[in-house]
């Protein structure tokens, strides 16, 4: 891909989806920052990040606190960054009926998933204008696009992710940095994991049955895998999709078509 040398940086990179991002980004060279606010869980993505021979940087970041965003870039040694791909990949995923819908869940889902994204490309697009190249890479969801029973709180977010994805995708066409995002299905993560206890505890059913019900809502059924992801991630990092931004692509078994 191109792409030995380079310098990204991946927000909830302490497991699931952003932990793989991680690792496919180091195997093709690229040194990582990894940033989540589980330290321990980071500096053991950290140490499969170097045993794959790219350099790591651990990032302890609650991404909702702006103040603390806003202080990354300084905190990147100048041989270890600029940051040149920034992967939004951090996110939250509870969920709820809306007629006793609690606040603090709206206000959290916004919080993490959009104004998250938010603030971390104010921190690191800057630097990827004066460089005259960058990529941003928001990891969405197929709930960017369609609306779903008791997923309002992260529904919103998640559209409002596609928004800034493609505003910013032309505010920044000229610039060289594209803007893009990709909609997973579920993925067979510790979120979908929580989704599957959740299921197990509203409606009696079993595990099995509650993966099931999951299972089903893609066309394939099954759930896809955090490298599937990744793979697409290492894509659009890459020189050949220079010419892709403001997309927001379905990884999800043909769940949805547009
Ligand atoms: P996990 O719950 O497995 O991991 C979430 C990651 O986000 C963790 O690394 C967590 O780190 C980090 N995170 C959560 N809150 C914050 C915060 N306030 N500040 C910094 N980091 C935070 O989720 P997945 O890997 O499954 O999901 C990753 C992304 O993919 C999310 O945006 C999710 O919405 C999206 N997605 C997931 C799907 C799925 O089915 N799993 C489907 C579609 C989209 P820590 O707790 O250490 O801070």
């Amino acid at each position: 891909m191109g792409l030995k040398g380079r310098t990204g940086l991946v927000t909830g990179a302490s497991r699931g989806i952003g932990r793989q991002i991680a690792l496919d980004l180091a195997r093709e060279g690229v040194d990582v920052a990894l940033a989540a606010r589980s330290v321990g869980d980071l500096e053991r993505v950290a140490g499969e990040v170097e045993a794959l021979g790219a350099r790591a940087l651990v990032l302890e970041c609650d991404v909702t606190d702006s103040e603390r965003v806003a202080a990354l870039p300084a905190q990147v040694p100048q041989d270890f960054g600029p940051v040149e791909i920034l992967v939004n990949n951090a996110g939250v995923a509870e969920s709820h009926k809306f007629i006793d819908h609690p606040d603090e869940l709206w206000h959290r889902a916004l919080a993490v998933n959009l104004t998250g994204t938010y603030s971390m490309c104010k921190a690191f697009v800057p630097g990827m204008v004066d460089l005259g190249r960058g990529r941003v890479i928001n990891i969405a969801s197929t709930a960017a696009k369609v609306g779903g029973a008791y997923i309002a709180a992260y529904a919103a977010s998640k559209h409002g992710v596609l928004g800034l994805t493609r505003s910013l995708a032309v505010e920044l066409a000229k610039k060289g940095v594209t803007v893009n995002a990709i909609c997973p299905g579920y993925v067979d993560t510790p979120m979908t994991e929580r989704a599957i206890e959740n299921i197990v505890e509203k409606t009696g059913r079993s595990e099995a049955e509650a993966r099931g019900v999951l299972e089903q809502t893609s066309p394939q059924q099954r759930l896809i895998r955090a490298e599937e992801v990744s793979a697409f991630v290492v894509l659009l990092a890459g020189d050949a999709a220079s010419g892709v931004t403001g997309q927001a692509i379905n990884i999800d078994g043909g769940a949805v078509m547009f």
